[in-house]
């Protein structure tokens, strides 16, 4: 039997293509191995967003040019946001390379896969094309991801994302909740809405449907308890699909909702379409009305002509909102974006380090003062996976929580929690507690 591996780079996105393009080839009958040095097929989902994913992805071109020069060797297709109006200058590079497909485009590695194996025309009819768009990858444990808009319109001018993804493309409604309700069926009961600026859904389709009616739609689905949402854009968060989180009983209080500066000239650079003030002003409404919602955040140092005083704005914007969880990456120009064009890279690495120790140091801070507040509280947790007798789930607002207990994955339980690092949290079922009083 024919086999395939897949090796992702990047986003939920990306982790969401992997599954739906395994869903594909297990159609066609290949069979998924651990490792690529098994497998008949290696496709490489890349990622663009930072140099170092490009430089792995290179990396790991670099080991199957050299086992195709030695001979056999599998095939190898090219996934994701590398490709797209540079893949001539990548096919120039590495011609071993049997397909190419850009990001949810899976066709030409379903008649790579199709060729492979000598399958017949009509079997490809049935499955690349419409079929391949509406198989739905099985899910691996009770939690899975759900993309419900491709792209963004925002063109943001330090992100690549706009230029390999293109412009914001909904799901429609109907095709979303089919997905999970399929998913549901499948053991699933947590969904993860995705999309680069999530709150956008709806905004380009026809019928009248924004990011709430999904909510409410997957209300809907019996066996599905939590959803969760992202990535989260502040111009596109309406009163509307706030009050949702807050009145819907599965929709998780727990918001990423990336900052990037504390600084308006900065976020006029970037071309965030939001000041400080008004993003503020999402956060004091979201605060109002979920006091206990859980917020992360992202932030991007040394960006272009980020002087000291822009630098220390975004700090003590970082203080005064309290973020629970802060992501922090240093600007590195991509190719082909507007501040890699015009604007120079002129912030000294050493001074890009500095400033992302800083935030760093605030990160650890604050998740450790957030995962502090839970000792001694029961939280309700959903059991993902099991392993050697300890199981690990997530709280709603996201904390990573490990107890003990057996058999527990796909359900939703109360623990205790006992220890808490900045990284996660420790406890015991509150079912042990009442047993262990009898
Ligand atoms: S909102 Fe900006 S940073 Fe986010 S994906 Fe779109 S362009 Fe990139």
């Amino acid at each position: 039997m024919a086999t395939f591996h897949i090796w992702t780079l990047g986003c939920q996105m990306n982790q969401a293509d992997s599954l739906k393009l395994a869903a594909g080839l297990e159609r066609l009958g290949y069979r998924p191995t651990e490792s690529d040095d098994a497998a008949d097929l290696v496709v490489i989902n890349t990622c663009s967003v930072r140099q170092h994913a490009e430089d792995r992805a290179y990396s790991r071109l670099g080991v199957l040019r050299k086992r195709r020069a030695e001979g056999g060797g599998p095939r190898v297709a090219v996934m994701g946001c590398m490709v797209g109006p540079k893949t001539d200058e990548l096919r120039r590079r590495f011609p071993f390379v049997d397909a190419w497909a850009r990001p949810q485009q899976f066709d030409p590695i379903m008649e790579l896969a199709v060729e492979a194996r000598d399958v017949s025309q009509g079997e490809l009819g049935a499955l690349a094309g419409d079929g391949m768009r509406r198989t739905y990858g099985l899910p691996s444990g009770p939690t899975a991801f759900v993309p419900v808009i491709h792209g963004c319109d925002k063109f943001c001018t330090y992100c690549i994302v706009p230029l390999r993804r293109g412009r914001e493309q909904s799901r429609p409604v109907a095709d979303v909740l089919d997905e999970v309700r399929f998913l549901a069926d499948h053991g699933v009961r947590e969904v993860t809405l995705l999309g680069q600026t999530v709150e956008a859904y709806g905004q380009d389709l026809d019928e009248d449907a924004d990011l709430a009616t999904l909510f409410e739609g997957i209300e809907r689905v019996d066996s599905i308890v939590r959803t969760r949402f992202l990535t989260s854009y502040p111009k596109d968060m309406t009163d509307r699909i706030i009050d949702a989180v807050a009145d819907l009983p599965k929709v998780c209080e727990h918001f990423n909702i990336p900052v990037q500066s504390g600084s308006n000239a900065m976020l006029e650079r970037m071309r965030r379409g939001y000041t400080v003030e008004e993003f503020e002003e999402r956060v004091a409404r979201i605060r109002s009305r979920m006091p206990d919602a859980v917020l992360a955040t992202d932030v991007i140092v040394g960006c272009p002509g980020e002087s000291d005083e822009e630098f220390a704005h975004t700090v003590e914007l970082l203080r005064r909102v309290r973020f629970n969880v802060i992501h922090a990456a240093a600007y590195s120009p991509r190719p082909g974006t507007y501040a890699a064009r015009k604007l120079a890279d002129d912030v000294p690495r050493e001074v890009k380090k500095a400033r992302l120790r800083v935030i760093e140091s605030l990160h650890a801070a604050s998740a450790a003062t957030h995962n502090d507040r839970m000792l001694g509280r029961t939280v309700e947790v959903l059991a993902e996976r099991e392993e050697a007798g300890r199981t690990t789930g997530r709280t709603r607002g996201g904390q990573l929580v490990h107890f003990n207990g057996v058999k527990q994955v796909g359900r939703l339980v109360d623990v205790v929690i006992d220890q808490a690092t900045p990284w996660s949290l420790q406890g015991r079922l509150a079912g042990e507690i009442a047993l262990a009083a009898i």
